[in-house]
């Protein structure tokens, strides 16, 4: 039917009564062009596109995939009405968008990501991975926020629109995934710290790389005592956008001393683990698996989640609670689960000596010197390995789902 390069499945699009596709043969010029009519219409990408790009240069692209983001080529935006629904979501193409000075999310922050990822199976269809969790995490986000949420219906139409409109850029089984990226922000304008008269729910999406390309990469983490990524009562259980911008000091600081990421500790006691900037942890004591309990300053990993429903199944007994950063000397091994990183083991842990302003900071044992770390490698990761497996041959479709987790996308 489209006679582009992109290879675009016109029955998927048919899955919703919301969308219909017609040519709109008085525009087409070179290349074919299709609008996807609801309140906007969009078009086909054309050559004169400058991300327009050949099918040989994205074979070649998905060998140097890294964790970028890349222009590709659809977007989709649905604006709130109102009375606080949303209605007409719509595919645009990957490009700026506008906003008025004044916007709320501009001035003060008021937006939510949610993160997720399309899987390539080897038969060429597309795997979402429990989609319906990140719609939920979005309305809790957004109640929290003082926004609007999409249903849960329309967020997932609307993943389901973005990945098939993007579907050339679902790298192949063994090259990557689709990184997905709802945002819900207040566009309206505002001057007083009030909620925006006006929100966007927009999808981009990107492919990454897988993250373990050429074998296992454990991470080193260094323990944080001083800046905190979440106070009680605050919004560290939810994806606030404000949260990432102020922990960049110290995962810069992390990083610059050679550490891969930062492991934060609890504001109140500066002692109890919270979790990586943008991963959750869990701590390894042989057939015992525990992890920092919910209490409203860790984000609530679907990942996490997962890993603790498939931990149970096979045997482990896992426990959700206070865990101390004494605890860590004790482990076995220490693993994160994020869903850019699945899981991911840590190869050590490193304690710096506290400092002035946190006179009742943890107690380890070698608090006496000015920095310790604990090494795992000597435990070859097992445990994580065992559960990096059982997650990613689910997400990817190799193994039978049998807790119903993924949605296949008809391509
Ligand atoms: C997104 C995120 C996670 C991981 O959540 P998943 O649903 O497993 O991807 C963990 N911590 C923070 C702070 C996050 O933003």
């Amino acid at each position: 039917m489209f006679s582009v390069q992109l290879r675009f499945p016109d029955a998927t699009i048919f899955q919703f009564p919301s969308f219909t596709v017609h040519r709109q043969p008085q525009l087409a010029s070179k290349s074919s062009l299709v609008s996807l009519s609801s309140s906007s219409s969009w078009r086909r990408a054309t050559a004169s596109d400058a991300h327009n790009e050949t099918s040989e240069s994205l074979e070649r692209r998905w060998d140097s995939l890294g964790f970028n983001p890349v222009k590709t080529d659809y977007v989709y935006v649905m604006k709130s009405s109102e009375d606080g629904s949303f209605s007409n979501g719509s595919l645009r193409h990957y490009g700026n968008i506008a906003l008025i000075p004044s916007a709320a999310v501009l001035n003060y922050g008021q937006g939510i990501i949610e993160g997720l990822k399309a899987y390539r199976k080897q038969n060429g269809s597309i795997i979402l991975f429990r989609p319906e969790e990140n719609a939920l995490r979005m309305q809790v986000g957004a109640e929290r926020m003082c926004m609007p949420a999409p249903t849960i219906e329309q967020f997932l139409e609307a993943v389901t629109t973005t990945v098939l409109a993007n579907e050339r850029w679902v790298p192949p089984s063994d090259k990557g995934s689709l990184h997905i990226r709802p945002l819900l922000f207040g566009n309206g304008p505002v001057l007083s710290v009030t909620p925006a008269p006006e929100f966007t729910f927009l999808i981009y999406v990107t492919p990454v790389g897988n993250y373990f390309e050429g074998g296992w990469k454990p991470i080193n983490l260094v323990v944080e005592n001083v800046i905190h990524r979440a106070t009680p009562g605050g919004v560290g259980g939810i994806k606030a956008i404000g949260n990432y911008a102020g922990i960049m000091k110290a995962q810069t600081e992390a990083k610059a001393n050679g550490f891969s990421d930062v492991l934060y500790l609890d504001s109140v006691h500066n002692r109890y683990l919270e979790e990586v900037s943008t991963a959750n942890v869990f701590v390894v004591k042989d057939n015992t698996i525990c992890t920092p309990a919910l209490r409203g300053t860790i984000l609530p990993g679907i990942t996490r989640k997962s890993i603790i429903e498939i931990a149970q199944s096979q045997g482990f007994k896992v426990e959700e609670r206070l865990v101390s950063v004494e605890e860590l000397f004790d482990a076995d091994e220490a693993f994160c689960t994020g869903n850019a990183v699945c899981v991911m083991p840590v190869d050590s842990i490193t304690l710096m000596e506290r400092r002035e302003n946190h006179k009742e900071s943890y107690d380890f044992r070698a608090a006496q010197s000015s920095y310790c770390r604990v090494d795992y490698g000597e435990s070859r990761f097992v445990v994580s390995q065992q559960l990096y497996s059982a997650l990613t041959n689910t997400q990817m479709g190799l193994t039978e789902d049998k807790m119903g987790w993924t949605r296949v996308l008809l391509i």
